[in-house]
């Protein structure tokens, strides 16, 4: 669990519910070991600066690269990504980590809209999850070989590219351990 900014500790309530064996990650050295990593809601912007101010920014990018399985929701999902659309003001802006071939765009459902919920469809679990958008992203690309596990207001909103997954919305606070039991399983 990278445990610079966001909601961490309804992600690590989650996981331990899900099954795993949920550490905090906040060095370079504490990535050593861990099975896959879950990047949280919170601020991408924020996130993005505490990334390279503790020196994971690179370390993180190179360990995407190499495979590591990943889940990140909302800001998770922003960084998870390999370009951002509307990534913040220069300097300060949201920095793409890769792991997903695919473009978001920050804050994408606007002001009037800014934050609700929906039921939608996941690919791969049965009947609907209660999905809570904040401030959310969607997608606006995807890559070869990226699926597309839900969608709201006609954009994907849940993607997966081999063990990397992400999510629009928030499943870590609504109680629904689904999402998460979907990537514990998978390492
Ligand atoms: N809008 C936030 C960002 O750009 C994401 C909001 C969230 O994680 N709930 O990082």
């Amino acid at each position: 669990m990278l445990a610079l900014q966001g909601d961490t500790r309804e992600h690590l309530a989650a996981l331990r519910e899900a099954g795993a064996d949920a550490v905090t990650v906040r060095r370079r050295s504490e990535l050593d070991g861990v099975d896959g990593l879950v990047i949280p809601g919170g601020e991408s912007t924020t996130m993005s600066h505490l990334l390279r101010e503790f020196g994971l920014l690179e370390p993180l990018r190179a360990l995407l690269r190499e495979g590591l399985p990943a889940y990140g929701s909302c800001a998770g999902m922003i960084l998870l990504s390999s370009e951002i659309v509307d990534a913040g003001v220069p300097g300060r802006e949201a920095l793409p980590l890769g792991g997903i071939d695919m473009t978001v765009r920050r804050n994408a459902f606007g002001r009037q809209v800014d934050s609700f919920e929906e039921d939608v469809a996941f690919d791969g679990l049965d009947g609907t999850v209660h999905a809570v958008f904040i401030r959310a992203p969607w997608v606006e690309r995807i890559g070869e070989g990226v699926e597309v596990l839900a969608e709201a207001a006609g954009h994907p909103v849940a993607v997966r590219q081999g063990r990397v997954v992400a999510t629009a919305f928030h499943p870590e606070i609504t109680g629904d351990r689904r999402v998460h039991h979907l990537f514990v399983s998978s390492l």
